[in-house]
């Protein structure tokens, strides 16, 4: 489903990422993990096109994030289309970034009728099923301010589902939350894993990579310097550098 080549990434002199590869696919679910630094927010970002990577390309289902092929050519997608592209990617983020000045409900419709025109009572009724999928249709008309971190974050997940993404990308989505409410969060996650939604997921929860993913990545320095099933790479990680950063988190 999704398919990154050669992504380089620098800030000034910085080089952040060195040129990673990976390969997710339909339904499947991805841990990335490693130490503060390493780069896996900017990946993520760079697999949405939030950042332009300097090198390197990603594909979504086989269309190339950010360019179009037009006269046999490479051509850098216009603004507008390239927005269309990132809404195939459902992105949740820390700090939930809902919109703070609308009810639940009206954060949940706001893509679908703005980006894939749907009528406002279509929006209403499919936001409500996905309210009711991460247990938050009772608070349909609340607003952001009036829910917990762990309410907020679920429906952040139930808004990036309403734009029926090709796959979910989540950058920590606990790691803002009071340690009571991971589980809830973890649980719709979970739920979404086995109803075979494709999921890149950037996170500290080792103990949810062991149990969801079907394979874990672990970023260090901006490399991949490990990737495979969960019980390889966390129980008998080949790289030293890699042993050293699980051994701080295990
Ligand atoms: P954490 O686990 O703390 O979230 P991370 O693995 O997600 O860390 P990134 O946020 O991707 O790491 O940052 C990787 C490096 O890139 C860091 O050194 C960071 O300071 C740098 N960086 C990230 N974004 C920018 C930016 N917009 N401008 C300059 N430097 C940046
Ligand atoms: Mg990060």
């Amino acid at each position: 489903a999704v398919k990154a080549v050669g992504i380089r990434k620098s800030f000034g002199e910085h080089e952040v990422l060195k040129g990673l590869d990976l390969e997710v696919a339909y339904g499947e679910v991805l841990c990335i993990l490693g130490p503060s630094g390493s780069g896996k927010s900017t990946f993520l970002r760079c697999i949405n096109h939030l950042e332009t990577p300097n090198g390197g390309y990603v594909w979504v289902d086989g269309a190339i994030m950010g360019y179009r092929y037009a006269n046999g050519a490479l051509q850098e997608l216009p603004v507008k289309h390239l927005r269309a592209q990132q809404s195939q990617l459902g992105m949740v983020f820390q700090h939930f970034n809902l919109f703070a000045h609308r009810t639940v409900l009206g954060n949940v419709i706001e893509g679908p009728m703005v980006v894939r025109g749907l009528k406002r009572a279509e929006a209403e009724s499919r936001a409500m099923e996905l309210l009711e999928q991460v247990g938050m249709a009772g608070k349909a008309s609340a607003y952001p301010s009036q829910l917990s971190g762990g309410q907020k974050q679920r429906v952040a997940i139930a808004r990036a589902l309403a734009m029926e993404p090709r796959v979910m990308l989540f950058d920590e989505p606990t790691s803002a939350l009071d340690p009571e409410l991971v589980g809830e969060v973890l649980e719709v996650m979970r739920t979404l894993a086995r109803g075979g939604t494709t999921m890149i997921v950037v996170t500290h929860e080792i103990g949810f990579a062991r149990e969801v993913a079907d394979r874990v990545v672990v970023m260090i320095d901006g490399e991949i310097r490990e990737m495979g099933v969960p019980g390889d790479v966390l129980s008998n990680p080949a790289d030293p550098r890699v042993r050293s950063f699980l051994s701080r988190v295990l």
